[in-house]
């Protein structure tokens, strides 16, 4: 069995590694015409949605693009992993979605990072889905806070809590396109088509602009075949709209968020790191013809 903690340590990988990256640097990626916000949503826990948020914004935001996380599960996972403080007193979504705080107000710069920013979620959030009930426009209050900060950033991915609650609504509602992470495992495909026709609810009711616009393949594990079975039946599913770049199973990629980072700086130079690079290239050319 491939030890994969040892990714980068043979001196041809490491220097692949590095000349991989070097390249990278040296590329420029479009910058959309218009904020692109990706809702980062499945039902399903555990499939890569916080793990994809945070490494896709911290890939973008190496080229260069301004760069703004939302963190929308009261878990807080992304807020951790981007290494913003998440304590109960400091200004987060909940405050911003309830009680009208400006999203500049709750914005952090991500540490490491000279264009990535996070709004980060705390244990408030855990009762926001049954107090915007209430509220008047209650599916639009995220949309309503991130409109008044469009001009500040060129790519905004939230975060979603693993349920299609009002938290997820508000999410789509604010965004354009969905991004669906799609574990290669088994039952990768269960809760899918739930999802789907959750995006098409809300684009009928609420937001006509939205599409999933992308599907992206995590915890890719070579050695097995169901990995590849899976990833051959999502592509059938979802035909172009699935990246070319698949995620593999890494152990850097689990580690980095314990060292709150992401593993682009955890350690750059793992196959998990190249991986999610060229998913935010991939996502930045596409979008440059497609949604800009
Ligand atoms: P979600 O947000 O959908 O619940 P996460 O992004 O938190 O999923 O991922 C679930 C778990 O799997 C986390 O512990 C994360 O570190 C791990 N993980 C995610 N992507 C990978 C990967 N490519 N390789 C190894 N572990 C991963
Ligand atoms: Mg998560």
């Amino acid at each position: 069995m491939t030890d994969v903690s040892r990714e980068t340590d043979t001196p041809i990988m490491a220097a692949a590694a590095q000349a991989a990256r070097v390249q990278h640097a040296r590329e420029q990626l479009p910058r959309p015409l218009a904020p692109r916000v990706l809702t980062i949503a499945n039902q399903k826990g555990g499939v890569g949605k916080t793990t994809t948020a945070v490494n896709l914004a911290a890939g973008l935001a190496i080229h260069g693009l301004r760069v703004l996380v939302v963190d929308l599960d009261p878990q807080g996972n992304a807020s951790t992993a981007l290494g913003v403080d998440r304590h109960g007193d400091v200004p987060s979504i909940y405050d911003v979605l309830l009680d009208d705080f400006a999203l500049a107000d709750a914005v952090q710069a991500a540490p490491g990072f000279d264009s990535l920013w996070c709004v980060p979620a705390n244990i408030h959030l855990a009762g926001a889905e049954i107090e915007l009930v209430s509220m008047v426009a209650r599916e639009s209050r995220l949309k309503r806070a991130l409109d008044t900060f469009a001009g500040q950033f060129d790519y905004c991915f939230i975060d979603c809590p693993p349920s299609l609650g009002l938290l997820t609504v508000n999410a789509m509602v604010a965004a354009r396109e969905v991004l669906l992470p799609i574990q290669c495992e088994y039952y990768a495909l269960e809760g899918v088509s739930q999802l789907v026709q959750n995006v098409e609810l809300v684009k009928a009711h609420l937001n006509p602009s939205l599409d999933v616009s992308t599907v992206l393949l995590t915890m890719y594990d070579a050695r097995t075949r169901l990995a590849d079975q899976v990833a051959a039946e999502v592509r059938t599913h979802f035909g172009d709209r699935v990246l070319r770049t698949v995620v593999p199973r890494s152990v850097r990629v689990s580690e980095a968020p314990g060292y709150g980072q992401t593993v682009m700086t955890y350690d750059p130079g793992s196959r998990g790191a190249l991986a999610y690079l060229e998913a935010a290239k991939e996502v930045a050319i596409r979008g440059a013809g497609g949604h800009a």
